[in-house]
């Protein structure tokens, strides 16, 4: 808070009895002066001071404001499940309590089944949740107009072809489906390590389709929206039929689908309810439709058969860690644009990083351009991806993932 602004110093009339009258009169005109100095500047003080009361007094009102909300309680929130006659059939998040109660008159007439709800001490339903305010904008990350286009995928030539004729065949021509009277592939599973290029090629075939991406991860489903992974899956589906066409990426599906244990824990049986929701949105899933599902998965091994069967997952793509060919092409791609030295030998660079995948690929062409700047350089040289390779293969080994070096 500021301080007080000290106040000017009061101006004083020193009258010596043996001045004479005319240096009297000059003597009392000059302390006039300095009088109404003073005065200018004790009223522009004022002036301030009135308007830092304000200021204050608004304070005051806002924290006034902020402590009566504070003082009353808390609403918890829960997802509405029937509108009975009587009242309405709730689940509390958290616990899943499902209690019969009542709603405030005015959310009455607008209260419909699956709608997001503030609930008081005694469960009454004070409040609709804004839809904007719902965990699925946190869960789900839709993109309109993805960017990456199949060019900018480097070694994955086949992959990219059986991902055409599972995903973008059955969006772009289902009557050739319907003709030959064959369903596409339900889903398609992407397996193999991270960095890969997984999420890219699922972007790619969303914007060859002018489709929108909806990505969710398992991994976050499971742990932050604990009690509301089965509601999230359903509402995954209802957002790609909003969005028609629509590509679903399920990011780590292992999280979700992974084989069960013998452990009976509760957050086992909230993963397996998420995993029974899925199921049962797959099955009931209209395979010549305008919406193509894709998940991907670094723990292959881990996962639970029933996600395999016919009708659901039954196309499995690999995408494995890229060979020579790959890395160069993926070394290519990531230095298109970048101003490199004659000196620089890409395929020498593909020779020296075996084990590299896309995502180590692509940041060692970063890296490089990095040491250019720290060198004050816009080329960049052979020298610079050396230094790279160095950092990117000890961040690796901190990472604590081996990579073998040619
Ligand atoms: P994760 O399993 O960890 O989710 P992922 O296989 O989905 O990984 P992506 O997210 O597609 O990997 O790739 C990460 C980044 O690595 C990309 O944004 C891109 O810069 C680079 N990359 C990976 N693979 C390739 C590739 N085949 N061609 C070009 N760039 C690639």
């Amino acid at each position: 808070m500021s301080r007080s602004p000290s106040l000017p110093e009061r101006p004083r009339l020193n009258l010596d009895p043996d001045m004479s009258p005319d240096e009297k009169l000059q003597a009392l005109q000059s302390h006039y002066h300095d009088v109404v100095r003073v005065n200018e500047k004790l009223k522009q003080q004022l002036r301030i001071a009135h308007q830092r009361r304000q200021k204050l007094v608004s304070n005051v009102e806002s924290f006034k404001e902020e402590n009566k909300t504070l003082k009353s309680s808390s609403l918890y929130v829960a997802t509405t499940e029937e509108i009975l006659d009587d009242g309405v059939v709730i689940k509390q998040h958290g616990n899943n309590q499902e209690v019969l109660t009542e709603a405030a008159v005015s959310v009455r007439e607008d209260l419909e089944a699956g709608d997001r709800v503030a609930i008081d001490d005694s469960f009454g339903i004070q409040r609709i949740l804004n839809p904007e305010t719902d965990a699925r904008a946190q869960a789900m990350q839709v993109d309109q107009s993805p960017d990456v286009t199949y060019e900018d995928i480097g070694g994955l030539d086949e992959q990219i072809l059986e991902v055409c004729e599972t995903v973008e065949e059955p969006l772009l021509n289902p009557e050739q489906f319907e003709a030959v009277g064959i369903e596409p592939p339900a889903g398609v599973l992407l397996h193999g390590p991270p960095g890969t290029g997984k999420t890219m090629l699922a972007r790619a075939v969303a914007n060859q389709t002018d489709a929108t991406f909806i990505k969710m991860a398992g991994s976050e489903l499971v742990q932050k929206f604990i009690g509301e992974g089965a509601r999230l899956v359903r509402d995954l589906f209802e957002l790609a039929r909003e969005h028609e066409p629509s590509v679903i990426f399920i990011d780590e599906i292992d999280a979700i689908a992974a084989t069960r244990t013998e452990s009976k824990t509760s957050g086992d049986a909230e993963v397996q309810r998420t995993m029974m929701q899925l199921l049962a949105e797959m099955d009931g899933f209209e395979k010549r439709g305008n919406i193509r599902l894709i998940a991907a998965t670094n723990r292959f091994d881990m996962l639970d058969r029933a996600i395999l069967r016919p009708g659901r997952f039954d196309r499995l793509i690999e995408v494995p860690e890229p060979d020579w060919d790959g890395r160069e092409a993926i070394l290519e791609i990531h230095t298109d644009a970048m101003n490199l030295h004659d000196d620089v030998d890409l395929p020498m660079l593909a020779n020296e990083t075996t084990g590299f995948s896309g995502a180590e690929l692509a940041s060692l062409a970063t890296e490089a351009g990095m040491f250019a700047i720290r060198d004050e350089r816009t080329e960049i040289a052979m020298g610079d991806f050396r230094e790279a390779l160095e950092k990117v293969r000890s961040e690796d080994d901190t990472n604590g993932t081996p990579i073998a070096f040619a």
